[in-house]
């Protein structure tokens, strides 16, 4: 039987897989597989305006601004900010740019392949061949881009001990009555229910988000960050039982709902990078999220980077395992902010309701913005440095490493001293009048950090 060859087969036509098919058909012959139809779910992202580029920016529509309400121990003294980080995060539609995606893929003159599911491949010294459901495919690279569940983690055994995992699950819906107090292009970040139990994620407690779409209709969903999955059913029952029961989800009780949105993602292990010979992940099979699961923030952020370095390993031939660790660093804001979605992670899943409460109260001493940039990994070291004595004040030590424990703790350490060192750094610099260090955006390598004699 005759097999096609590729440069590249991608795993998943979901938006890591269609923005990376994307970039690498204008260098390359790629074939995409797609166990269902790529480019045609109907979704929507809230992403900051900054990882909009000249292409995604055309496929984005309003915007919601986010702010922080009704928590657990505010006793009816709500704490209510909004945020100011931007003034409005805008959504994108995935119909029009997945689709928007596959027409450049085929124009380039590659190829994607929809109701073709990945079933297994073997890679040896020259390549990869993958067996599907519409037959076998060879290629000089795999990447898989098949999502939260992939089997190609599972077939290497991908240690996921430091996994999260965002449960989601929600609607979007009508209210008969009107929005009450609510405005249109609100966004309320995590409500965690001053009339229920206290509790925490961590022990199957939802947090209430809501989004205000227009005079009628809204986008509400319940997330939980747990180690193990919550499955559909579970959340569906929770779901029906806070938005028709609690007094505070009032403006919710006779929604009509149009259209149900639920879905996994995995958070907190950004610090994993995975590769394998010949095999390279992105998206939600590589844990390219934030804290607050902002996994289509994550893809558009780094799909070009991603793909150009991509480009250089085809070009130079170096497929192997360490070529392609090389090519999955992320690009962030700052290095710290690896360090701080562990840490947040941590504390959204193993904090209780009052301790996060806690937590928040704090932003009236500290500016109400730096809560928005500790989940959306935008806090600057000098930002760090202003929180901390505040935490330090408010939580024992005990209380924080119960909730923060040692798992990824290696990782955690290396760049604890990292980011000590460049404080010291900028002292010195600071002392002797050499103005601020240059700033990268190349990501942050660990390994890189853990080879070097003084790591
Ligand atoms: C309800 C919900 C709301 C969200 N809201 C936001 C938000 O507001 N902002 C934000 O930044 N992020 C958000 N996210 C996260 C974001 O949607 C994900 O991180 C993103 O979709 C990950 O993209 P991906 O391409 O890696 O994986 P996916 O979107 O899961 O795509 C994987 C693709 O692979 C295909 N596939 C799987 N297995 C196979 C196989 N064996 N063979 C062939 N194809 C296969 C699947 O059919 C799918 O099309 C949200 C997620 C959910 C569930």
């Amino acid at each position: 039987m005759h097999t096609e060859v590729f440069d590249v087969i991608i795993i998943g036509g979901g938006p890591a897989g269609l923005s990376i098919a994307s970039e690498l058909s204008s260098g390359c012959r790629v074939l995409v597989l797609e166990k269902g139809i790529a480019g045609t779910t109907d979704r929507f992202w809230f992403v900051p305006p900054e990882v909009l580029d000249e292409t995604t920016r055309k496929f984005s529509y309003g915007g919601v601004t986010r702010f922080l309400t009704r928590t657990y121990s505010m006793n009816g003294d709500d704490l209510a900010w909004r945020a100011k980080l931007y003034d409005s995060y805008p959504y994108i539609k995935d119909r029009e740019l997945l689709t928007h995606w596959v027409g450049v893929i085929r124009a380039n003159g590659s190829q994607v392949r929809d109701n073709c599911t990945y079933l297994d491949h073997e890679t040896d010294d020259s390549g990869v061949t993958v067996t599907s459901s519409l037959g076998t495919f060879r290629g000089r690279l795999l990447i898989d881009a098949s999502g939260h569940s992939s089997t190609i983690i599972k077939k290497y055994a991908v240690d996921q001990s430091d996994f999260y995992w965002w449960s989601v699950y929600g609607a979007v819906g009508e209210h008969p009555n009107g929005i009450g107090d609510m405005q249109v292009g609100d966004y309320m970040m995590w409500q965690t229910f001053k009339d229920a139990d206290p509790g925490s994620l961590a022990d199957g407690k939802p947090v209430f988000e809501y989004e205000i779409l227009d005079e009628k209709s809204s986008y509400s969903l319940i997330l939980y960050l747990t180690r193990e999955k919550i499955d559909q059913e579970t959340m569906k029952a929770e779901y029906e039982r806070i938005i028709t029961s609690q007094d505070s989800t009032k403006e919710f009780h006779n929604l009509k709902v149009s259209s149900i949105r639920y879905g996994w993602y995995p958070s907190g292990a950004l610090s994993q990078q995975i590769a394998e010979d010949r095999v390279a992940f992105a998206g939600d099979s590589g844990c390219w999220t934030t804290p607050c699961g902002w996994g289509m923030t994550f893809i558009l952020n780094n799909y070009r980077h991603f793909s150009a370095r991509i480009l250089h390993c085809l070009a130079e031939n170096t497929l192997d395992r360490e070529g392609l660790l090389s090519a999955s660093l992320y690009r962030t804001h700052d290095k710290y902010e690896i360090m701080m979605n562990v840490i947040a992670t941590h504390f959204l899943a193993n904090a209780t309701t009052e301790e996060l409460d806690r937590f928040i109260k704090l932003f009236r001493i500290i500016d109400p913005i730096l809560c928005e940039k500790v989940f959306t990994l935008k806090l600057s070291q000098s930002e760090l440095a202003e929180m901390l004595p505040v935490v330090l004040e408010e939580f024992t030590l005990t209380e924080l490493c119960r909730i923060v424990p040692a798992v990824g703790f290696k990782n955690l350490l290396l760049e604890a001293g990292y980011c000590l060192e460049d404080l010291l750094f900028d002292s010195i610099r600071d002392l002797f009048g050499f103005g601020p260090a240059q700033e990268t955006d190349d990501g942050f390598d660990f390994d890189a950090v853990a080879d070097c004699p003084n790591g």
